[in-house]
């Protein structure tokens, strides 16, 4: 490569980081600065997120690292193998923009992001392994195309109904495939004790985080629901036993402020469960315009937090191959992404979350050109019709430019709970 070629890269490069820099502290501040009562536990999380994208640090320098492009990915098995995992949906407008020459202009921009990132090569952990389950056709597809930036994209099979035996039986092969070729590219053998004890770490995650939403059914409301999208994408790439202790720390002070009644909003603030494609660090847009508008996000039901946290692995017997398929269960049967052909388990927990939550209204986002939830949106809004839930449909992107329309319609809805509530009364 000439060195005039190779500056031009590194200039380029340095401004994708600046620009990625600049997105990530904007939302950072709003979440420190936006609402009253900040929890300080917080902080820890903040740090993180402007360590990774807006110093470019590092966090797994010494571990082989194993970049996964959707949920279905078992993380038991990566940490078993003494690898880490690091998913690789993103939300950065910038990579947004790099991966739309790469991409047709109509495609997810979550995909696209994830696209453009690795086009420019611009990581701060760049992943050794890439594993791409053949979930949503766009994510499936973007897999060759970044395989033509030279990198090796292994695909791992996934099924598209999720109700039927054959289906079962197929990602159990899945996995277990998945697992010998991780075991082979690592050069580990995986060991029943390391799987045992990876799978009881990830379970201990999993109930923190009950733990932690169980503090968002109270009227009090301790904690905002950014501030969650934020714990939970926190966990897609850093050191799963830091990550744990500060989500124990943070639970102390959600106690002490349960106890000292202290809400982070007005108790008459409209309580909303969010739904669809997921929020991604940083394009929290919509949840922030949320919270922004006097609404508090109590619950979720996406895949960037709520689903990665659903249903524990249930082992009978403690070997290998039972481990395994106990793995592959547990993440089919608990994904609830619009993928599948049928998908009542996705309405069933919306409606159990608005009800156990105390929730006034739903939020579905779909992002332009995400045919799948767009596809759901029907059924989903009839059913909540059905149970009386209010609902409002939202279709958005990651640019910066639909901030003005997207405030008056949350608005608008927001003030349309507060007067459903009043009205109830
Ligand atoms: S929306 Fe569905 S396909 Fe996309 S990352 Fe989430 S679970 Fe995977
Ligand atoms: S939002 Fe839609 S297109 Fe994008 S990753 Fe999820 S399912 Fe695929």
């Amino acid at each position: 490569m000439s060195t005039n070629l190779k500056h031009k890269i590194e200039n380029s490069k340095e401004k994708q980081n600046r620009h990625k820099a600049m997105e990530a502290i904007k939302v950072i501040n709003s979440l420190k600065e936006d609402f009253k009562s900040p929890i300080e536990s917080m902080n820890y999380f903040y740090e993180l997120f402007e360590d990774v994208y807006c110093k470019n640090k590092s966090l797994h320098s010494d571990k082989l690292k194993v970049g996964t492009m959707c949920i279905q990915i078992p993380s038991e098995i990566i940490y078993a193998l003494d690898a880490v995992p690091i998913r690789l949906c993103n939300g950065f407008y910038t990579d947004d923009e790099i991966g739309s020459d790469f991409m047709p202009q109509k495609s997810c921009p979550l995909v696209r992001a994830t696209v453009g990132q690795f086009s420019s090569k611009n990581f701060n952990d760049m992943p050794d392994l890439i594993y791409s389950p053949t979930t949503c056709d766009q994510k499936t597809k973007a897999g060759v195309t970044i395989e033509s930036f030279g990198y090796e994209v292994n695909d791992v099979d996934f099924p598209r109904i999720k109700e039927s035996e054959i289906s079962r039986e197929y990602f159990r092969r899945s996995i277990r495939n998945f697992s010998i070729d991780l075991s082979k590219k690592t050069g580990k053998k995986l060991k029943k004790s390391d799987l045992k004890k990876s799978i009881s770490k990830i379970g201990y995650a999993q109930s923190l985080y009950h733990n932690l939403c169980d503090y968002r059914k109270h009227s009090d409301v301790v904690i905002g629901g950014n501030d969650v999208f934020l714990i939970t994408n926190a966990f897609f790439f850093d050191k799963i036993d830091n990550w744990i202790n500060a989500v124990e720390k943070l639970l102390e002070e959600c106690k002490k402020r349960k106890e000292e009644k202290i809400s982070i909003n007005a108790k008459v603030a409209p309580r909303i469960v969010y739904t669809g494609s997921p929020p991604i660090f940083p394009n929290y847009k919509v949840p922030l315009l949320i919270e922004q508008s006097d609404g508090i996000i109590v619950a979720d039901e996406t895949c960037s937090a709520n689903r990665m946290f659903n249903d524990r692995v249930a082992v009978d017997e403690w070997f290998i191959n039972d481990m395994l398929d106990s793995l592959a269960d547990k993440y089919l049967k608990a994904c609830t992404c619009p993928i599948f052909t049928r998908n009542d388990d996705r309405i069933r927990r919306i409606i159990e979350l608005v009800k156990s939550y105390s929730a006034d209204g739903v939020v579905y986002q779909s992002f332009a050109g995400c045919t799948v939830y767009e596809a759901e949106q029907k059924s989903v809004l009839e059913a909540m019709e059905k149970a009386g839930i209010p609902i409002l449909y939202i279709e958005s992107d990651y640019s910066p430019s639909q901030g003005g329309q997207l405030s008056t319609r949350i608005e608008a809805f927001i003030e349309s709970l507060k007067t459903r509530r009043r009205t109830k009364k």
